[in-house]
């Protein structure tokens, strides 16, 4: 992670970053005049003059590239990479000036090197930022980017890459310091890979899944015609898969959780909000939204095939399971999930003969989880920690041993 310590003022940030030129008058060029006009910035398009001005927002200047361009230092260049040859002609305007690539290709590792290090390459004098690539024109424009409000920024330049994570902040966008110019390429690669943030919680929802299904197999038909020579396979399909998509559910849901918690005690124990946590925790923590929302895809599956067993047991706990599939993710349906399934097997861990082959059910295994996650979360609700971790989070740091450039403001991932 590159040091982002050496900030400029604020005051001088917005002073400076007032006017911002865009090279390009092309969809995402227009879509980002409108998001920066509605942000308070002027905004001066760099054109070789053949657009259909009439499609640009109003308030907007349109200039040629050289006059737009001493005009400013920050320039979002919204071209594509073939076209950045006509740049080198504008070099002694374009120097010390911040560049903000946003391209992408259409293959992954189209070229060599990306996009943003190919510019950097063509313009030694220029500083380049790599930005908002993963945004798309059509969002930025209607304003719906609940989904992708994430801006990831990379360049070698901490203070510029500063100022253009403001701006990023300024336009009611999230920015996320991805390091040096040299992750360029992994970002010009997201937008071309399939639901990256959903990938994890994909991988845990079909590795557990598998798992507790093929834990159940074993536990309950396998060990029954074994032990008994009662053939139970006909409940595979239907009622032991029913068992699977809770279980599922409720581990997936205190995994949601659980990241949290983790990082609420590694914050007490640093004193401290401004150090990074570490990798694993960043990726856990940036998918909870997915986690949480394939645990409440196996919640309604689980309701689903609950409602078309026709089982008098079943049919008795479909109530409980409407509560989780219609409620607002969050402790209470923790708690209350992991009440249901309390409640389902309250006393059954009592009896040896529930442990086939000294194995607990699958229920038992949903509950670590969830009440790992309560118990800890319960510990963080007591009002002296409680107090101590508001404090910390509001910017509080006790004995503060690292450097100011180790730092890291994390906390809006918590
Ligand atoms: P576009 O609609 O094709 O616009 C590209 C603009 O580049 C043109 O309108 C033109 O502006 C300029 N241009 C074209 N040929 C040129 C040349 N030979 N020399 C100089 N300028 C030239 O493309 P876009 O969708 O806006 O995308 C622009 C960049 O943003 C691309 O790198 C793309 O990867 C990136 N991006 C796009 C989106 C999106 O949703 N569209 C999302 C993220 C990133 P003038 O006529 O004004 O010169």
């Amino acid at each position: 992670m590159a040091d982002v310590s050496n900030m400029v003022p604020l005051k001088d940030i917005s002073a400076k970053c007032d006017r911002v030129c865009i090279f390009g008058t092309g969809d995402f060029g227009r879509s980002l005049g409108y998001r920066f006009l509605q942000a308070g910035y002027n905004v001066v398009y760099g054109s070789r003059g053949q657009s259909n001005y009439g499609l640009l927002p109003k308030g907007s200047e349109v200039l040629g590239h050289a006059e737009a361009a001493e005009k400013c230092d920050i320039i979002i260049l919204a071209i594509h990479r073939e076209q950045y040859g006509f740049l080198s002609s504008l070099s002694h305007i374009l120097e010390r000036k911040v560049l903000v690539d946003v391209s992408n290709n259409l293959k992954m590792n189209q070229y060599p090197e990306s996009n943003a290090q190919y510019l950097a390459q063509l313009l030694p004098k220029a500083i380049v930022v790599k930005a908002f690539n993963t945004v798309s024109a059509w969002a930025l424009q209607s304003g719906t980017l609940d989904a992708s409000r994430q801006v990831f920024v990379c360049g070698d330049d901490a203070e510029s890459k500063e100022r253009v994570m403001d701006i990023a902040r300024r336009l009611g966008l999230t920015p996320l310091d991805q390091g040096y110019l040299l992750a360029a390429t992994e970002l010009e690669n997201y937008p071309l890979q399939l639901f990256p943030l959903w990938r994890l919680p994909f991988y845990i929802a079909v590795g557990l899944t598998a798992f507790i299904f093929f834990y159940s197999v074993l536990t309950d038909v396998i060990y029954r015609y074994v032990t008994e020579h009662v053939d139970i396979s006909f409940r595979i399909a239907v009622s032991l898969a029913n068992r699977v998509f809770p279980v599922v559910s409720l581990i997936l849901l205190g995994s949601v959780y659980l990241p949290g918690v983790i990082a609420a005690y590694l914050q007490l124990h640093r004193k401290t909000k401004y150090r990074r946590f570490p990798s694993w925790l960043d990726r856990w923590m940036l998918c909870r939204k997915q986690l949480g929302l394939v645990a409440l895809g196996f919640a309604f599956l689980h309701v689903f095939y609950t409602l078309i067993i026709p089982n008098r047991y079943y049919v008795q706990n479909k109530r409980n399971n409407f509560i989780l599939s219609k409620s607002k993710l969050g402790f209470v349906t923790l708690m209350l999930c992991t009440g249901h399934v309390l409640l389902y097997g309250w006393n059954k861990f009592l009896y040896s003969s529930r442990y086939n082959w000294y194995l607990p059910p699958a229920y038992m295994l949903s509950l670590v989880i969830p009440c790992t996650v309560l118990v800890l979360k319960f510990f963080l609700m007591t009002p002296c920690i409680d107090r101590k971790l508001t404090k910390i989070r509001q910017g509080w740091e006790g004995n503060v041993k690292h450097k100011p450039s180790q730092r890291y403001k994390d906390s809006s991932l918590v």
